[in-house]
């Protein structure tokens, strides 16, 4: 019994997992259901660390030091369980499984409760970065029990990213489902910075005419400013790229019909059910479902649009620089809700979820890593009560000098038939929060009207019927 830690599911994710455990120094006990990966990982990396590989799950279990640290990198869902089931059994109390793969955070929930009533810790666990950041260091989001991070946390932080200052991207996020709460935000807020950065690759190529290496051009200065970032920074390599086949760009020979594997989609249903208003993420999960919609796009194909005028060359770079302000302004917006549903989902479950430090340990490793999310850290520290980015005054500051470039950029959008869904919808969001009087009071009107709703009024306490269908008198409700 001498492995630090167990890793079982080796294929792309548990293997490049396992061998950066061994590239640490820590021995890896090494564990499949199809024991041909197991031998391959072996011949392929033995010379990278300590492997001790196991074909039966006893054996496997056996390597392991106590209190046993076992890591699965199986397929999510069902897979998940009966792995549970297999190796549960074989535990004792104290010893941990930590699961890696994209869990919903209530099949979380639900395997923590049933393995704590056993004594073991289940620690569902967030790992972003996809293969690459696996092997080279990912951005690590552990849930569970504090006591469970005490023995993990340091072999998991051992094996992650290290942000600029050289801190680990990796931290105890909260209890049970936490971890992978945290995770599938983390998801949805990159599906929303994707999107938005594709309508600013359309706007620049359909209003102001540039080409995509020109764009890749333009995407590469802006990854010299404030949005230095990860995605950015690929996102010029895309379009730069040229397809072998026919000599045209890259961008231009992609089925435009986008793919999701679910955790937008999750992050979307979840926000609902919080009743958390993340409006830049669903609308990049839409965006994505009309591209697929082929029938759809089919059908309304002949539909009218405006006439497009070409820009002039100085218009054009003026043009592109205010979009430049309505992505940063957007991308603010999507993270300010991000942040709120993780701090919504905190107080429901009583997580206690530290919010500066998630933006901290997605600084390095994870796919929406950005010199940005420093600023984030630093606004929680500043202060941790804060109600939303917005209200950061910095943030609040750059947003505010943003918006007549970004108000400038949505109308000219609108004005050209171009879609922009994310950057409409975070202007429209911050619209609203800034608003003095929203329309919900004609709305509560109606709801009174149609269905003795009741309301609440600007100037006494209590909630109100009108009387609509007799004299139109008001009753106290309550
Ligand atoms: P897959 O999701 O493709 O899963 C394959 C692994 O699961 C194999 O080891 C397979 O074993 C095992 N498996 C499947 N069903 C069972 C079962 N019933 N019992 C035992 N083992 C089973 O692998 P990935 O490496 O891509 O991902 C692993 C996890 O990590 C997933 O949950 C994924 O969502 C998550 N993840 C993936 C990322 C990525 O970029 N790919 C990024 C972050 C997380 P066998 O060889 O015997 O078939």
């Amino acid at each position: 019994a001498s492995a630090h830690i167990g890793v079982t599911g080796l294929a792309v994710m548990g293997r490049n997992l396992a061998r950066n455990f061994a590239r640490h120094g820590h021995t890896v006990a090494v564990h499949n259901r199809t024991a041909a990966r197991t031998r391959s990982l072996v011949e392929e990396y033995g010379g990278e660390g300590t492997f001790v590989p196991a074909e039966r799950p006893e054996d496997f279990v056996g390597s392991l030091e106590r209190p046993r640290r076992l890591v699965v990198m199986v397929k999510a869902g069902r897979p998940t369980d009966a792995v549970i089931e297999e190796f549960a059994p074989l535990l004792e109390p104290g010893d941990m499984i930590i699961d890696g793969g994209n869990a919903h955070f209530q099949d979380t929930r639900r395997r923590e409760a049933s393995l704590r009533e056993r004594g073991v810790h289940f620690v569902g666990t967030g790992i972003s970065g996809g293969e690459e950041g696996a092997l080279h260091g990912p951005s690590i989001m552990p849930g569970g029990s504090a006591e469970s991070y005490e023995s993990l946390g340091p072999l998991l932080e051992d094996i992650s990213a290290k942000a600029q200052d050289g801190s680990p991207c990796c931290t105890h996020i909260g209890p049970d489902g936490a971890g992978h709460f945290v995770k599938m935000v983390h998801n949805g807020i990159e599906y929303a910075d994707m999107q938005l950065i594709a309508e600013a690759y359309d706007l620049l190529r359909h209003v102001a005419g540039f080409e995509p290496a020109r764009i890749a051009e333009t995407f590469r200065t802006w990854n010299t400013g404030r949005l230095d970032s990860y995605l950015i920074e690929i996102t010029a390599e895309v379009l730069a790229h040229t397809d072998a086949a026919t000599g045209l760009p890259f961008v231009d020979v992609v089925a435009d019909r986008a793919e999701q594997k679910g955790t937008g989609r999750w992050t979307v249903q979840t926000a609902l059910d919080l009743g958390v208003p993340v409006s830049g993420i669903a609308e990049a999960v839409f965006a994505r479902s009309v591209s697929g919609h082929a029938d759809l796009r089919e059908a309304a194909r002949t539909l009218p649009g405006p006439e497009r005028r070409p820009m002039s060359e100085q218009g054009a770079e003026a043009f592109a620089h205010h979009v430049e302000h309505a992505l940063y302004a957007s991308k603010v917006v999507s993270y300010a809700q991000g942040w709120n549903m993780v701090s919504a989902a905190g107080e429901e479950y009583g997580w206690e979820i530290d919010l500066g430090s998630i933006a901290a340990i997605w600084r390095g490793g994870c796919i929406i890593r950005a010199a940005f999310l420093d600023r984030i850290r630093a606004a929680y520290a500043a202060d941790p009560g804060l109600p939303t980015l917005l209200a950061d005054k910095e943030f609040a500051a750059e947003v505010g000098e943003a918006q007549d470039a970004w108000r400038a950029v949505v109308s000219t959008a609108v004005a050209h038939g171009v879609p922009t869904p994310g950057f409409a919808a975070a202007l429209t969001y911050y619209d609203a929060l800034r608003a003095e009087r929203l329309p919900a009071a004609l709305t509560q009107g109606q709801r009174d009207f149609f269905g003795a709703h009741t309301y609440r009024r600007t100037d006494r306490e209590g909630s109100f019927h009108t009387l609509w269908g007799g004299d139109r008198t008001e009753r106290p409700a309550d």
